[in-house]
């Protein structure tokens, strides 16, 4: 029975978060051992590798469906590997194989949660510091400014605006900023904060009449990051909260820094005296990466996964990824992982083989799925958002965007897409693509955007 769990597990994970995942990752671990007293599964990788990326990026997948499948409400997951294994084998499921086992993880279940207690501790991702920081010509401008506003906070750029397209650094750099004020100053208050959850923060302040608390936790910081500020675009309620905890922010020369994906001005929905106080201080970009850039991030990647990649292996892989760095990452893990589950050297053969196989399936027809995951980077909802019957006027564009570019770029059926995006009828997508159409003529720069997103979807 345990058996069928994991394979119907396998199908859902499957459905969210794409086959590749599945084959990649998950085929190469199995289910140990099920401790139904403890609520806790062992996990099998078969090595340090499989087992950090998958904890790095899908344990709140494992613990959500596997913990509803197992019908618990905190699953605990422990991962074991080969040799571990070996020495335990025979043992029984009792409680004291779990204190056996070093890797307990009791991550909590749902990423709000998580991402709460992490702002709690007031933490940034230890992973994403100025050392890892690759700096080419692309990028050297936005870093430097960074390293100099993180050594004198609050006096030298402010606000310091970074913009640049998805995946090319914008967020490793504010956490950069926040861990390097932090390791210089240990009781600074500093907080890091993404636009949306910026805007769900004030909903919820309104709704429990909390807005009076919520100010003077904001007004209560010394650097204050926060990324992806395109997103409170169209929010006006939430801008004015905002201009004003800027302002008294800015007076007290407390330390701002934006990211967006594009330049202030070109940010719409936003109202013109917040406008202009985004781009007061030092307004900088970071853009795609040359090919040495790339092979010099490659490089930096691999050693951090205590790997040495030849050059030529990390010219082609970075040959293979046009510039979004998170997409160059996963070529990257893609290859290590294959290697290190088929035990074979990492070699420019190996990488073609694992490369070129994925470039493969994408030819057979931009799959829907490659879509939402591009829609996933320009606003901020991801599969089950979309397929919800959650309507906000953000979700519903951004779902009547993803049906546009679906039609645009496949040639599945309207029915297809409706289906896919939650079981809607045609005429739902029939809707959608009209408003999309009437959007493009009303809004100058969003064909642009529209054309970005396709090339990437395309690519
Ligand atoms: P953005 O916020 O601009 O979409 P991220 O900051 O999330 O991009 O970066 C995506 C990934 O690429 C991250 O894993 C990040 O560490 C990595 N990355 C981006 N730029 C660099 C760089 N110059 N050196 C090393 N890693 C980088
Ligand atoms: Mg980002």
């Amino acid at each position: 029975m345990i058996q069928g769990i994991w394979d119907q597990f396998l199908n859902i994970i499957r459905e969210e978060a794409g086959s590749r995942v599945v084959e990649t990752w998950f085929k190469a671990v199995s289910l140990y051992q099920w401790d139904s007293l403890q609520h806790t599964v062992f996990l099998q990788a078969p090595n340090a590798f499989v087992k950090d990326w998958i904890v790095g990026n899908y344990l709140d997948l494992i613990q959500l469906h596997l913990g509803r499948l197992l019908n618990v409400k905190t699953l605990r997951v422990v991962f074991i590997d080969a040799c571990q294994e070996k020495s335990q084998a025979g043992s029984s499921t009792s409680s004291k194989d779990v204190d056996l086992v070093p890797a307990v993880l009791d991550k909590p279940k749902n990423a709000l949660l998580k991402r709460l207690q992490s702002k709690n501790r007031g933490s940034f991702n230890i992973g994403y510091k100025f050392d890892t920081f690759v700096v080419g010509p692309s990028n050297s401008l936005a870093s430097a400014a960074a390293q100099a506003i993180t050594e004198k906070p609050g006096h030298l750029y402010n606000p310091l605006f970074i913009y640049g397209g998805s995946g090319l650094g914008k967020t490793h750099l504010l956490h950069a900023i926040g861990n390097g004020i932090r390791a210089r100053n240990a009781k600074a208050s500093i907080l890091y904060q993404t636009a949306d959850r910026f805007v769900s923060e004030f909903i919820n302040a309104i709704r429990f009449n909390k807005v009076h608390k919520f100010q003077s936790k904001y007004n209560n910081i010394d650097v204050l990051l926060i990324d992806d500020i395109q997103f409170i675009s169209n929010k006006e309620q939430t801008q004015e909260a905002f201009f004003h905890i800027f302002n008294s922010l800015y007076d007290l020369q407390k330390q701002i820094v934006f990211s967006s994906d594009t330049f202030p001005q070109n940010i719409e929905g936003i109202a013109e005296r917040l406008r202009s106080r985004l781009a007061w201080g030092l307004v900088t970009d970071i853009h795609a990466p040359s090919l040495e850039t790339k092979v010099a991030i490659l490089k930096r990647k691999a050693d951090l996964h205590s790997e040495n990649l030849a050059d030529d292996v990390a010219h082609f892989i970075a040959m293979q990824v046009d510039s979004n760095i998170r997409e160059l990452e996963g070529a990257l893990v893609r290859v290590l992982a294959f290697a290190s589950i088929t035990k074979q050297p990492v070699s420019i053969d190996l990488s073609k083989r694992v490369l070129m196989r994925s470039q493969e399936e994408d030819a057979v027809g931009v799959n829907f799925r490659k879509i939402v995951r591009c829609i996933s980077r320009f606003y901020p909802y991801s599969l089950s958002d979309l397929r919800s019957k959650r309507r906000n006027k953000n979700l519903s564009f951004a779902r009547q965007v993803a049906m546009f570019l679906m039609k645009r770029t496949t040639n599945k059926s309207l029915r297809d897409i409706g289906h896919f995006l939650g079981g809607r009828d045609h005429s739902t997508v029939m809707h959608a693509l009209d408003k999309i159409e009437q959007h493009i003529e009303k809004t100058p720069g969003f064909s642009d955007q529209l054309r970005r997103m396709e090339r990437e979807i395309r690519r």
